[in-house]
């Protein structure tokens, strides 16, 4: 600010001194040669040739400052020192010149009137020319008309005192104004400054507050990576330019992998600081900022321009890989994977909205599939996931609009081919289409609809088998998903089933399957343990294929182990070791052991030569409607089976 109202001051110094300048020299000169006495002419020409020296030399110094460089940062306080020094030897020159008329006992009224009045006009003109530097501004005007007057005061002669008594009040009212003047100037300067100032602040203010708007509405608070909104702009421009160059360009979706574990178990800071480390090495590694984007919760994207599908899972390789190396905090070394869908343009889409919904299917998709890889999005891909949410729109009314039925199909003691249960299989017709159960439990289990349709079955199925008749004690067996077992109701709601359908509950088997054995087995064990307390059987479906392990087997204590099909149809060859072994095994732990998908007499032979003791399968009976169930028992394991 200081500099500020130099720089000013002196350029209002120099902005007048062409003026105050050329009035001296006029004046210098009109004195000198036009009141020229051969006494004074000596000491005039000498003053005259000193005076005009020093006004060229001021001369000079206006025209370099006239031609200084514009830009460049000038120091006002050397140019007014400068000016200043001119500007007081000039008005000393003068004090001199008038002292040397005054004193010279030859000089006329005349010539001392026409002296004065000059000299007076000049410092009027001083305290205006002057303004810029009150001292200056104020000796100019005194030096000038000062001393001359007191030394007329001093001559004795009546017409001069009174000529010096004028000079002097002259003076003393010059010295008040250019006081005036130069402090008004300076006040006016400080204002200009003070206000110029005070722009400048407004300016920084309004820059700093459009800075942060700009950054709440396009980035991401905790990582300063782009937010969506700025993402699809960028991303929408980046697809024009793709589209002018007919270039290719690739959207990774990269979602983290065990990133929910460390938020929940160790704390959302430390989540956050995965999160900004997440985004850092994502930058080091992205060629173009404007096209990486904090997405949301663990969720990134990356558009990589002019990139075919090659590069982009090279790229998404390369990015797995940096994410996944270990962070260290506080001494504690975490590692979080990733899993990255691609979806490109233009072949996948040409718009940036689904462009990045097609990467988030691909991503979602081998998530499931596989963690911590690639998965580039594909037309299959996009039609499974529209069955797989058309089916699970239509399963969750299901139930209410009647489209499910139970199939049983029979179970039969191997020694005397005699029916003893009947497996409660879940049927769905949407609309035209059977959906075969493989397909929709899965669905129903993803989607958490299951514990609503289980309930149903095994409410129905236990309903059903109440009315099957009483002499055979039929049981009906029930499968249950994972998720229903590790529901703590569970016990509750087979009791319930059970007290509602008035079914004894040793005529009740549930089957799990074994992928129930990936949770946790404690609690498995003490449902098992549970649900045979209240005398319902427990077995495991389909053994063989999934996690079960003969120690989960001993854990479990279940009553009887599913054989799968898959062993029963390879029975000739890889399969009969294998069956043996179970058999082995369940002798041992005192299991009793059913083998499902007997297709032919020949494998119902070997089973049976095996020592197995339940069997099941298309050889016997398909799955029968309910309303065969009865006719069928009945009429015995001849009976001509239908297919439900
Ligand atoms: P699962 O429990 O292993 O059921 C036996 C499956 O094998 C049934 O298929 C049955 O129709 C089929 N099957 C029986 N005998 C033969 C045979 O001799 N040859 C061949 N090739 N197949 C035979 P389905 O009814 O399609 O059921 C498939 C799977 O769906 C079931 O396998 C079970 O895991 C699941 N599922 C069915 N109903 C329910 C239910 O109510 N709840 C749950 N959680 N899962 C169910
Ligand atoms: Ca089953
Ligand atoms: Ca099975």
């Amino acid at each position: 600010m200081k500099q500020c109202t130099q720089r000013d001051a002196a350029q209002l110094l120099y902005n007048n001194a062409f003026s105050g300048i050329l009035i001296s020299i006029i004046a210098s000169s009109f004195l000198v040669f036009a009141f020229n006495t051969a006494e004074m002419r000596q000491f005039k020409h000498a003053w005259w040739v000193l005076m005009t020296s020093l006004l060229l030399i001021r001369l000079v110094d206006w025209h370099l400052w006239k031609r200084r460089d514009i830009n460049r940062q000038l120091n006002g306080s050397k140019a007014i020192l400068r000016f200043i020094s001119g500007a007081n030897l000039t008005a000393v020159l003068w004090s001199v010149y008038i002292l040397k008329v005054v004193a010279n006992p030859n000089s006329t009224d005349i010539d001392l009137s026409t002296h004065i009045i000059i000299i007076s006009a000049m410092a009027g003109g001083s305290a205006t020319v002057l303004a810029g530097h009150k001292r200056t501004a104020m000796f100019y005007a005194f030096i000038l008309l000062g001393p001359p007057s007191i030394g007329l005061l001093l001559s004795g002669i009546y017409e001069r005192q009174m000529l010096g008594i004028l000079g002097f009040l002259f003076a003393i009212v010059m010295v008040v104004i250019a006081k005036k003047n130069a402090e008004f100037t300076a006040q006016a300067i400080l204002l200009k400054n003070e206000n110029a100032l005070l722009v400048h602040h407004m300016e920084e203010k309004v820059e700093r507050r459009t800075n942060t708007i700009y950054e709440l509405s396009n980035l991401d608070p905790l990582t300063g990576l782009f937010n969506r909104t700025a993402f699809l702009q960028n991303l929408q421009q980046q697809l024009l330019a793709a589209q002018k160059k007919q270039q290719s360009l690739a959207v990774l979706f990269i979602d983290l992998d065990g990133f929910k574990k460390i938020n929940d178990a160790i704390g959302h800071d430390t989540g956050d600081q995965v999160l900004n480390n997440t985004a850092r090495r994502l930058k080091d590694i992205s060629a173009n900022h404007q096209l990486l984007c904090r997405w949301g919760g663990d969720e990134f994207l990356l558009a990589i321009e002019n990139c075919d599908e090659q590069q982009a899972v090279q790229q998404s390789e390369e990015i797995i890989q940096v994410l996944s190396a270990a962070y260290s905090f506080q001494n504690n070394r975490l590692s979080v994977g990733a899993t990255v869908g691609i979806a490109l343009y233009p072949q996948h889409s040409e718009n940036e909205h689904s462009l990045i919904r097609l990467a988030d299917t691909a991503m979602y998709a081998q998530k499931k599939r596989s963690p911590c890889t690639v998965g580039v999005f594909s037309n299959q891909l996009e039609q499974k996931i529209h069955r797989e949410l058309k089916l699970k729109d239509g399963l969750s009314q299901a139930i209410e609009k009647q489209q499910l039925s139970l199939a049983f199909q029979p179970i039969l003691r191997a020694k005397d081919c005699q029916v003893v249960s009947f497996e409660a299989l879940l049927r769905w017709q949407l609309d035209d289409e059977m959906i075969p159960p493989d397909e929709f439990i899965g669905i129903a289990e993803q989607y958490g609809l299951i514990r609503k349709i289980g309930l149903w079955v095994l409410d129905n199925a236990c309903q059903i088998a109440s009315s099957w008749p009483n002499e055979q004690a039929l049981s009906v067996c029930v499968n249950v998903s994972v998720t229903q077992l590790e529901d703590h109701d569970f016990v509750e709601i087979v009791k319930h089933a059970l007290h509602a359908s008035q079914l004894p509950p040793e005529r009740l088997h549930i089957e799990m399957t074994e992928s129930v054995f990936s949770s946790d087995i404690l609690f498995l064990a003490e449902q098992i343990k549970a649900i045979q307390d209240i005398g319902v059987q427990v077995s495991i479906d389909d053994f063989g294929t999934g996690y079960s392990s003969l120690s989960t087997m001993q854990d479990l204590a279940v009553n009887t182990v599913k054989i799968d099909r898959s062993f029963v149809q390879r029975i000739d060859t890889n399969g009969y070791p294998i069956i043996t072994a179970v058999m082995h095994i369940a002798q041992a732990l005192n299991y009793s052991v059913v083998a499902e998908g007997v297709e032919t007499e020949a494998q119902m032979n070997t089973l049976r030569s095996l020592g197995v003791d339940f069997l099941q399968g298309y050889y016997f009976a398909k799955p029968l409607p309910e309303s065969q169930v009865v006719a069928f028992i009945n009429g015995g394991a001849e009976t001509t089976s239908q297919q439900a």
